[in-house]
């Protein structure tokens, strides 16, 4: 017989911004159930000093951090369960998550924070060197690199944003595209190129990240020229891949309306997406600012967004009898 669980909130993903929509939701008395998928915690599980979140003094680490709003939104109320959604039924309420564990999830309103997942080139050596010198965040990472070298591989909008605001913390930003033009837009690259402390290697590709030291750390990057295949070394102590990201959307293709890129279409300045009911939060809708801290506060917006249209709908029904 299939399990059945019921609720009147359903959150997907256990990131900052399912968690924060948990926290507001237990607090209205909606009783949510999260169901926190294959990264529980999300993203921030992956990374270790975290200097940008609000409220605390001392650098923190990112599992830790998520460990405590884990614990925060089952104390106020929230069931977390263990589960990764392989199907969702959308077209009438209550909507049906199907979970891969074979249980079925009923829910009167859905909250949706699967989130977004950098791009990276898929080196061995760049996964060694993982928060150790190879980040995906500038905004994130880049105040760790003060007054050092950095790098940035890429050549859209991303990279050249986040080459310039590297400039912020290092006076030797290098970008490093494999082809001879930006796909940037044209003010962006008119900027980039104006910057004193930007230089641009052109048809160059990373070979390998090159650690060194104790403990061991970026010192450099083989780059390959995509015209000839020779290797040369140049020395860097950050390196951040600026490749895209791919939100975690694949699920609602066909049934909820996306932007050009896959991310989920949101009314503006709400949370709500074309369908009634469906509301999106955190780095799912933000392809511009993707930080914790915007991510838990649209998951905020997504609970309350959620309470007022339940309310509505019970006074509706009220109304109707
Ligand atoms: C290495 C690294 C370092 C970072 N450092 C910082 C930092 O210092 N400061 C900062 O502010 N931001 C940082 N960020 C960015 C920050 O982590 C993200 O902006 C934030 O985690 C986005 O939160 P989210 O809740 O939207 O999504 P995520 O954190 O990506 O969480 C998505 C959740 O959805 C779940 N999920 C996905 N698909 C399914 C499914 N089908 N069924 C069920 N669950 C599903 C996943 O299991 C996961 O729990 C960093 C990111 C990375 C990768």
């Amino acid at each position: 017989m299939t399990n059945i669980v019921s609720t009147r909130v359903a959150i997907l993903g256990s990131g900052p911004a399912g968690l924060s929509a948990a926290i507001y939701a237990a607090r209205a008395g909606l009783a949510p159930v999260v169901i926190q998928g294959i990264q529980p915690g999300g993203q921030l599980t992956t990374t270790t000093d975290v200097e940008n979140y609000p409220g605390f003094r001392d650098v923190i680490q990112g599992p830790w951090l998520m460990e405590e709003m884990q614990a925060q939104a089952e104390h106020v109320g929230t069931k977390m369960v263990w589960d990764y959604i392989v199907d969702v039924d959308l077209s009438r309420r209550p909507f049906r998550l199907q979970g891969d564990s074979g249980t079925v999830y009923s829910c009167d309103t859905l909250v949706i924070a699967t989130g977004a997942q950098a791009k990276w080139l898929g080196l061995p050596s760049e996964e060694m060197m993982k928060g150790k010198g190879a980040s995906a965040c500038a905004t994130c990472d880049g105040f760790f690199y003060r007054g050092k070298k950095v790098a940035v591989i890429g050549g859209g909008n991303t990279a050249v944003e986040e080459a310039l605001y590297l400039t912020n913390h290092s006076h030797d930003v290098t970008l490093i595209h494999r082809r001879d033009t930006l796909r940037a837009e044209r003010i962006l690259q008119d900027r980039l190129f104006a910057h004193p402390n930007v230089k641009v290697i052109w048809n160059h590709e990373v070979a390998e990240f090159v650690g060194g030291g104790q403990p061991e750390a970026l010192v450099g990057l083989d780059l390959r020229d995509t015209r000839t295949g020779a290797i040369t070394r140049i020395d860097v102590d950050g390196a951040f891949v600026a490749i895209g990201h791919k939100p975690a959307t694949e699920l609602f293709q066909g049934k909820i309306k996306l932007d050009e890129d896959g991310y989920i279409e949101v009314v503006t300045g709400t949370t709500r997406t074309n369908v009634e009911g469906v509301f999106a939060c955190g780095d799912v809708m933000d392809k511009v600012y993707r930080q914790a801290v915007t991510a838990a506060g649209t998951g905020c917006m997504a609970a309350l967004d959620v309470e007022r249209f339940l309310a509505a709908q019970e006074y509706e029904a009220l109304a109707a009898e």
